[in-house]
Formats: structure tokens, sequence, C-alpha cells
């Protein structure tokens, strides 16, 4: 296969070029004008590496009414997304053992639209089991230093963090927000309240903590989630330093500010908060500087019933790993972001965090997962033209920027009937 495009985004920036494609791989980009006869010219169209998401929420077997595999891939591989990186929590098991992956792996078999790889889960039970674990092919580990939301995922204290970091050596994901700072959401409809009960403190305080659990054992960290651009100018100080951190934030925090979250809206409810306009505007500057290193979804669905209620009782999680690329795109186009700048965010930096060298990059001897993206398209978010499990999502009714026509896994046009994802080891 070859694909002529006049706009392809390559690693170091965007240029016409010829991308040919052999037995699944990047085999050469040439010249746009190179002669050939099966070519096929994408137009208008931009294309990009197929997007890595490291932070999609499954919830197979287990809570598969909440989520599955197949819809869930499904999802992704519509909105551009050729690899998912799976948590290990909200499945039963919680992915925090050898048997427990394979329970994982089992369900995700033949399911899958694109490729998908496995997180595994540090909990106080299973630091013993991390080694091994790790060994059977996990990327890295998850843990919480506060409530998860799901009993049988617990977090951490600091001193276990400790323990887990000094047991193996590999990445940690860290949600990062301080339990003695975070109160009780109160039974209000009203969104600031739940924000107040999250404050940006919570989530400074906890990312110090795992700085300095990074710092005493020399272990590599990595913060999910990043709301609060109070944050920021620590993250910016340890990496200055030479601690080994990364760290993410997500579509919704970069979309939505929490001015425009309408009272009783739990579908806006995640973990942490929506911040303010302000907010907003640093976690952009965020990226610019390279203090956050990734874009990712956190897509964390459950059922509409779960969805439902008030600010404390509603699950916090927000479904978009579907509309990641164009809502982030949407926001950046009015800010004079370049596309190939997401692309580094949401593709190539995700695939290194998770040491895929072969996904997110458009480059001779990479995978050929691709997208041809329509950066022009305008159109409305239908919550039940989305193919994740309960169509429930905040961006119901949005006007967006940006539409995936079409998404190539190693050089195969994605279908949606026929699975031809693989499951993913270290
Ligand atoms: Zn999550």
């Amino acid at each position: 296969m070859r694909l002529r495009c006049r706009r392809v985004v390559l690693p170091d920036g965007e240029r016409a070029a010829s991308v040919e494609v052999h037995d699944g791989r990047i085999w050469s980009i040439g010249p746009y004008g190179d002669p050939g006869s099966d070519e096929d010219d994408l137009g208008d169209l931009v294309l990009m590496p197929g997007l890595v998401d490291t932070h999609v929420h499954v919830n197979e077997p287990g809570r598969t009414e909440w989520e599955g595999f197949a819809t869930a891939t499904r999802a992704a591989a519509a909105g551009g997304v050729t690899t998912i990186i799976d948590m290990p929590l909200n499945s039963l098991p919680p992915t925090v053992s050898v048997p427990a992956l394979s329970a994982k792996r089992a369900a995700a078999a033949g399911q899958c639209h694109v490729e998908v790889g496995f997180w595994g889960g540090a909990v106080p039970g299973s630091l013993r089991d991390l080694p091994a674990l790790h060994e059977a092919g996990v990327f890295g580990f998850k843990c919480f230093l506060i409530d998860s939301g799901v009993p049988e995922f617990p977090p951490l204290s600091p001193a276990e963090l400790d323990t887990a970091l000094s047991t193996v050596d590999a990445l940690f994901l860290v949600h990062a927000e301080d339990p003695q700072t975070v109160r009780p959401a109160p039974p209000s409809p009203r969104y600031r309240d739940f924000v107040a009960s999250r404050p940006p403190k919570a989530e400074v305080r906890a990312v110090r903590t795992a700085l300095d659990a990074a710092r005493r054992t020399g272990a590599r960290i990595h913060i999910l989630h990043l709301s609060a651009a109070e944050a920021l100018p620590v993250l910016a100080r340890a990496k200055d330093e030479g601690v080994r951190v990364t760290a993410e934030t997500c579509p919704h925090y970069l979309a939505f500010s929490e001015e425009e979250v309408p009272d009783g809206a739990t579908s806006f409810k995640c973990c942490p908060p929506i911040r303010d306009e302000a907010n907003r505007d640093a976690l952009w500057q965020g990226l610019h500087d390279g203090v956050l290193d990734c874009v990712v979804s956190d897509h964390s669905p459950c059922t509409a019933e779960l969805k439902r209620g008030d600010f404390a009782s509603a699950w916090g999680g927000i479904a978009s790993v579907q509309l990641g690329l164009p809502v982030v795109w949407t926001a950046a186009r009015t800010r004079s972001v370049p596309l190939h700048r997401l692309v580094t965010w949401m593709a190539r930096r995700p695939a290194e965090l998770a040491g895929l060298v072969h996904k997110g990059r458009i480059e001779v001897g990479a995978d050929a997962d691709l997208v041809a993206f329509d950066p022009d398209a305008q159109w409305v978010v239908d919550p039940a033209a989305l193919h994740h499990r309960n169509p429930v999502t905040p961006y119901a009714g949005r006007t967006l920027r940006g539409a995936v026509r079409s998404t190539w896994l190693r050089g195969v046009p994605v279908s949606g009937s026929d699975p031809q994802g693989r499951l993913l080891s270290r």
C-alpha cells in the first residue's frame, strides 16, 4: 500500500510525502511527487500516526456492562486511536496479579479492533506480586494515594509507595490526590461545591509525595490526569533536578472550564475535577513548555444509571476515547497550536511512555498504524452515534472541529467487524 498526502505528520513536522507500507510496517517515506501506479492520494486530508491512549478503563471482565473490549476498541479506532493501554482497575479481578492479567487477556482475546496493552496495579496486598506481573508483560503499575472509588483497589500509603517503587524496576503511574486534603463531596447539585472538595492543593501535595518517593528510590514515575496547574512549577523543578518524572493531562481539562459546567451535570464529574478558565490556560502553557508530556483520555465509563444523582453520588469518570482528538484539536485551533504538536502529545509521547518504540510515529520501520484526519470538518456530538457502551458524555451537543476519515492498523483499514488488534506485552 502506498498513500500520497500533501500533509503528512512526520516526527520533524508536517510535509507533503508518499508513505509506502509493506507487511504492516512503514517501508519508505518518499517525496509527494514520486511516480507510482497504486497510489491513493488523500487530497486535503492529513495523514498522521494513530494515537496511543495510555489511559483507558475497559472494565472487562467483571464490569463489562460499564465498558468492554469490543466497544472500547471500536470507539478508539473511530477516534483515530490505534493503541490503548488498559488500566488495572474497575474490572474484576483488578489486574494486580499474574492470574488476573491472564483473565484480562482471555477476556480481550479476539475482540480488539486496535492494539491493546495492560498496566498492572500496585495495591497494599499485591506488592510482592509486582516483579512476576512485570515479567508477565504489563507496561508498568498504577497506584492511588487516595480512595480509588472501588473497594478492591485500595490506595498505597507513602511508606507502601516507597516499598512498591523499590520492589521492581518499572514505571509507576500515580493518581495524585492527597487524602488528607480532599473532603467528602457534599450531596450538592452545584459543580463548584464538588470542585471545592478537591482543591488544587490536594494535587500539589500528592505530586510532592510522589516526587519525594521517586527522589528517595530513583524510580521512574508518571503523574496521571493532572488538573491543577499549581502543580506545574513543582513538576518543572523536579524535572530540572533530574527526577525521572513525566505527566499527562486529559482532553476535558483542556476543553472545559469549571464556569461552564451546568448545575446537576454529573456527566462532567471526574477526579481530579475540571477547574477554572485561568487553570485551563495554564495547562495549555504547561504542554507548550514541556512540563506536561502527554494528553490521554482517561476514558472511564460506567452505566448511565451510575452517572445519575448528585456530584457526591455519581460515578466520577468521563468517556472520551472516541472524542479526544477532535476535542483537543477544536481547542487547539482557537489557540493557534499546530496539529503536529497534538500528534506529539497524543501519539508519540504516550508511545514512549509505554516503551512502544514502533508506535505513535510515521517513520521507516514503525508499525503502519495510520489515520486520515480532516482538520476542517465540523460536526455536532450525538451520544447515540458513539461506539462506547453507554452513551453518556459531557460533549453531547458540542460542535467539534476535525474528523477521522480512515484508520489503518498495521496497514489494514479498521473495518469495525473484523477485530485485528493484538494484545501487546512489554
Ligand atoms: Zn483513570
